[in-house]
């Protein structure tokens, strides 16, 4: 194979990449609980999607659970950032488990808008992939009310003749692009259809697609740092290719970048979804300087300031023992 030029080589990092408000605070929810509590602390299911944070929390003491029946009665378990389900939250209040909810506070948002749609009697369309824990949870705020769309395709497909009264909502990791379309092809046929008081797909979710998009442009290769079952980090893959990068890969972390992905690449883009710890997208920099790539360059689109307060029970044993 052609070797490409070393001095015609380029590595652009986006900005904003990596950890979320939402992750950040779930993440030390989690450190901060073990601190002050001591292990085990029970976390039901992951508490972000990436397997490195769930192993380093799980070697200091945090125990990963899927359901709620594997905690031991009287102790305490942590609701992970993608939320809950009332159905959830009942069934540790009656196991008298002490709990901590790590919801990201912009996932609770669209739990508020489900239930205020249901109260005002309307169906809701729910934009979102079935199976994630994001979208069982709010789903089950109005199970009665709310209907699964899971692509623009299911939007043609759907049976509108029983829809009435009808609002969307949708899990806050999609595709902006993907999801435009699919509210589209969603209001062609109930051209009352109702939007959300405020975008569901947040802030941090919308950022790293746009900054992948900009790198995508003039990459012939980008890598996505980031688990397999974080939305999030899968959409970046699909947004990098449809903005022109001529391949695009998700790793987990540098281990499993291929070195036959380098054959005649120039330049490579780097980014990583919202619960990637910022190290990991350092080792894959380090191994393109290994393969003979340039330090790379940071492109940034936007700043991201935000930060949430720790979960309010979580504060207050905080302030009151210590
Ligand atoms: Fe919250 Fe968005 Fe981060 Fe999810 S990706 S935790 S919704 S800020």
């Amino acid at each position: 194979p052609q070797e490409t030029a070393a001095s015609e080589r380029q590595v652009v990092v986006a900005a904003p990449r990596g950890y979320c408000a939402g992750v950040d605070r779930a993440v030390i929810t989690v450190e901060k609980a073990l601190d002050h509590y001591g292990p085990p602390i029970y976390v039901r299911k992951q508490i972000v999607h990436n397997k490195h944070v769930v192993e380093t929390l799980a070697e200091r003491g945090a125990i990963f659970v899927e359901e709620l029946d594997e905690v031991p009665e009287g102790a305490m378990v942590v609701f992970s950032a993608h939320g809950v389900s009332p159905a959830v939250k009942q069934e540790a209040k009656d196991r008298g488990l002490r709990t901590i909810d790590a919801t990201c506070p912009l996932v609770t948002k669209v739990h508020q808008e489900a239930k205020r749609f249901a109260r005002e009697d309307k169906q809701i369309l729910l934009i979102g992939h079935a199976g994630h824990e994001e979208v069982e949870g709010t789903a089950g705020e109005a199970p009665e009310h709310i209907t699964l769309v899971q692509s623009p395709e299911e939007a043609d497909q759907l049976d509108i003749s029983e829809l009435d009264n009808v609002a969307w909502l949708s899990q806050t990791t999609l595709s902006v692009d993907e999801t435009m379309e699919t509210v589209n092809r969603l209001r062609k046929r109930l051209p009352l259809l109702q939007d959300p008081p405020s975008d569901d797909i947040c802030y941090a979710t919308s950022n790293r697609q746009a900054a992948v998009k900009q790198i995508a442009a003039h990459s012939d290769l980008v890598i996505v740092v980031g688990s397999a079952n974080s939305s999030n980090s899968v959409r970046l893959v699909e947004v990098a290719l449809e903005a022109g990068a001529k391949a695009s890969y998700r790793v987990d972390n540098a281990g499993e970048v291929d070195p036959a992905w380098f054959e005649g690449v120039e330049s490579v883009g780097v980014t990583s979804g919202a619960s990637v710890p910022d190290d990991l997208v350092q080792g894959v920099l380090d191994l393109l300087t290994e393969h003979g790539y340039p330090t790379a360059t940071e492109e940034k689109l936007t700043e991201e300031n935000l930060v949430f307060a720790l979960p309010p029970e979580l504060r207050r044993d905080l302030r009151r023992d210590t």
